[in-house]
């Protein structure tokens, strides 16, 4: 069983498909069930080209979008902990790894500095696809993290927010730590 039941069926990111599919591979769309190819998907900003269908995407698919080419991530190695050593249908660590593995990100919201016609940009995105974009500790950290970057190179700061809520593993102590180790 997952932690978030699906309102409706067949809800699939597109940042999945982009591992996966090439540009001259098809994306059936969930909303019409009409077919258009990745690069069409992707031309369209990952609006269903024959709908408008909005495909659900990763932080990275944003960060492609906005930024002017390059960017660099902000805060990559922070981790959550498990503090209160939470256990339900899997141990907290386990499931962490799990995300961290399936995702390729270390949680649910990641900070990124670039420029968006040529002016500097933070911009801060959840994930949905890390369990379920929950609120934990690593989150309120990237976020006070980014403000204080901003303040410190007097640029804005852009927050791309998604979140499923709050993360109970965690509940409200702040867990999380330096560094991330790596991916298995
Ligand atoms: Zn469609």
């Amino acid at each position: 069983m997952g932690w978030f039941k699906r309102l409706k069926e067949g809800i699939q990111t597109a940042t999945k498909f982009k591992k996966e599919a090439p540009d001259g591979l098809w994306y059936k769309c969930n909303s019409c069930g009409e077919t258009s190819t990745m690069k069409e998907l992707r031309e369209n900003f990952f609006k269903c080209p024959k709908c408008n269908y909005h495909v659900r995407i990763g932080s990275h698919d944003y960060f492609e979008l906005l930024f002017d080419g390059r960017y660099q991530e902000l805060h990559p190695d922070l981790i959550a902990v498990d503090k209160l050593e939470f256990t339900d249908l899997k141990a907290y660590p386990d499931r962490l790894e799990e995300a961290r593995r399936k995702t390729g990100l270390a949680d649910a919201m990641t900070n990124a500095v670039g420029k968006v016609k040529k002016r500097s940009l933070v911009i801060s995105a959840m994930d949905f696809s890390f369990i379920g974009g929950s609120m934990g500790s690593v989150m309120g950290e990237k976020i006070s993290l980014a403000i204080d970057y901003c303040l410190e190179h007097r640029i804005p700061l852009m927050i791309i927010s998604k979140s499923g809520g709050a993360r109970m593993m965690e509940s409200a102590f702040r867990s999380c730590k330096w560094p991330r180790p790596p991916l298995n």
